[in-house]
């Protein structure tokens, strides 16, 4: 199975892929981290990507269909995937074709921007891990620790209000068109993303073991 998961930053996409993938025994391949683990390498492109993603705004598609492509030819991937931030906007839709071929669902994740600058503000990340926690919904066992590593749970540099409102602009201007491109395929499944963590991924899980 091939599946894309689109909403606006802070929608759930990363909590849902995750459960997702261990259902389903998908890989889960999300740009944002693949762009993250360049960060961490410290390399000069690394301080370039650290740059544009702290402020919010897209990396270009040339690097990001490129990390895509080598993740995807991993032996993980062999029997599907679920692609979590990607495709951004319709030049990357328009290239996901080639680089995947067909897709089986893409799962459009709604959330209303009002909601989201809260949300954000409470979410943490184990930086070892990647498991991900909110201090009000989802809070980990002991406070400011990984419940799966233990170690120290951190906010990402991009969460803070001022990105979260560029990251929801961007969203809608760049984002927002991939889902009619998709809609226009019959590929689009929306899932009401403000009801509790539990309840999406069931009614998820639901409607994907029919395909
Ligand atoms: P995410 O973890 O999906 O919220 O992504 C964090 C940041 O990584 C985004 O704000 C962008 O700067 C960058 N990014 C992630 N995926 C893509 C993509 N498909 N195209 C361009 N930039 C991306």
């Amino acid at each position: 199975m091939k599946l894309v998961l689109i909403g606006c930053p802070g929608a759930g996409k990363g909590t849902q892929a995750k459960v997702l993938s261990e259902h389903f025994g998908l890989a889960h391949i999300s740009t944002g981290d693949l762009l993250r683990e360049q960060v961490k390498s410290g390399t000069p492109l690394g301080l370039k990507l650290k740059a544009i993603m702290e402020s919010g705004g897209l990396v270009s598609d040339e690097i990001v269909s490129e990390l895509l492509s080598m993740r995807i030819a991993q032996p993980d991937c062999k029997n599907g995937y679920i692609l979590d931030g990607y495709p951004r906007n319709v030049s990357q839709a328009e290239g996901l074709g080639a680089i995947v071929g067909e897709l089986d669902k893409v799962v459009l994740i709604e959330v209303p921007d009002k909601a989201i600058i809260e949300r954000m503000s409470g979410r943490r990340s184990c930086p070892a891990c990647g498991a991900m926690y909110h201090l009000k919904n989802n809070p980990p066992k002991t406070e400011g620790k990984c419940d799966k590593c233990g170690a120290e749970l951190v906010a990402r540099a991009d969460d803070n209000e001022e990105t979260v409102k560029h990251r929801l602009e961007v969203f809608h201007s760049q984002t927002a068109p991939v889902i009619d491109y998709y809609d226009k395929k019959g590929l689009v499944l929306k899932i009401d993303g403000t009801k509790g963590i539990n309840a999406i991924s069931e009614e998820l899980i639901k409607i994907l073991e029919k395909l």
